[in-house]
């Protein structure tokens, strides 16, 4: 019999928010080529395409429409999710993004942001936490951005929502590492996805931040599920607290 991969994720379980599009969606589908079995949440109804591809791949898929904004209804379908199901990986990729200067920016730009980017970022993995420690075992992976290590322009309650999930991404580690759940972030560089719609169709922020990419692209959202994948595998089962940039040279220049 062939060794097992330790990249491999046979007869695990991975929750992926976010998943209808962008980076969500090739981490969904890159846990599933790893042999994952699937929950997809979304907020749109746009689940259908993605849950085919990785049923075609192997992977059993449920998905669930939420919209992770609602205190109420995000508090009670996660628990009746984890309940039901015993969810081994959990990928914390929604998010959103507002645009204004700060004099000017809106209560409901910061507030909403917070509120998806890390609140319900915290009680996801809140609710997985608790019982990936009583079973001894997890891998949480929230999605970061360069805005985790840097302050960005006109986007305020993103970057502290970033820098937040960093912080978090640390604090959740040093408690449970001992008990064999590792918390993880990934951190995407510039990625061509809805996010970055405005800046890409802004000529002179485009060009400005392609020329400071060594790789010398924009990422693909397939150029992030890699690194989500290892962190998600056996590989990194002595990976505690770590902010993988996935930047294409980004932070290094
Ligand atoms: P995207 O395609 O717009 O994905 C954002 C996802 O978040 C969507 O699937 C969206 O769901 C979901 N979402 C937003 N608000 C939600 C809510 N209230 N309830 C439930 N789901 C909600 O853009 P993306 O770039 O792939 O973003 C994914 C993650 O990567 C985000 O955390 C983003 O901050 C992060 N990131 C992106 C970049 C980049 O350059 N693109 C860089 C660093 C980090 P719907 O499809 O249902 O709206």
């Amino acid at each position: 019999m062939a060794p097992t991969s330790p990249f491999a994720l046979d007869g695990r379980l991975a929750m992926v928010t976010g998943a209808g599009s962008g980076i969500g969606r090739a981490i969904a589908l890159g846990l599933a080529a790893a042999g994952a079995d699937l929950i997809l949440l979304s907020e749109r109804d746009n689940l259908g395409p993605v849950a085919e591809e990785a049923g075609a791949a192997g992977a059993a898929v449920t998905t669930q429409l939420l919209d992770l904004a609602d205190r109420s209804a995000r508090s009670a379908v996660v628990e009746r999710l984890l309940e039901a199901h015993a969810v081994d990986i959990l990928v914390n990729n929604a998010g959103l993004i507002r645009r204004a200067p700060a004099a000017e920016f809106s209560d409901e730009d910061w507030y909403g942001v917070i509120e998806v980017n890390l609140h319900a970022t915290f009680e996801l993995c809140r609710a997985a936490g608790r019982r990936m420690v009583a079973r001894g075992s997890g891998k949480i992976i929230n999605v970061a951005s360069m805005l985790s290590f840097q302050g960005g322009l006109l986007v305020p309650s993103y970057t502290a929502s970033k820098h937040a999930i960093a912080g978090l991404t640390r604090a959740l580690a040093n408690e449970w590492a001992p008990h064999r759940v590792n918390v993880n972030a990934v951190a995407p560089g510039y990625v061509a996805t809805a996010t970055t719609a405005a800046l890409r169709s802004d000529p002179a922020r485009s060009s400005e931040i392609l020329a400071r990419i060594p790789a010398g692209r924009w990422a693909e959202p397939e150029d992030v599920a890699g690194a989500a994948v290892f962190l998600a595998s056996p590989a990194a089962d002595y990976v505690h607290g770590h902010v993988l940039a996935v930047d294409g040279g980004w932070l290094s220049r």
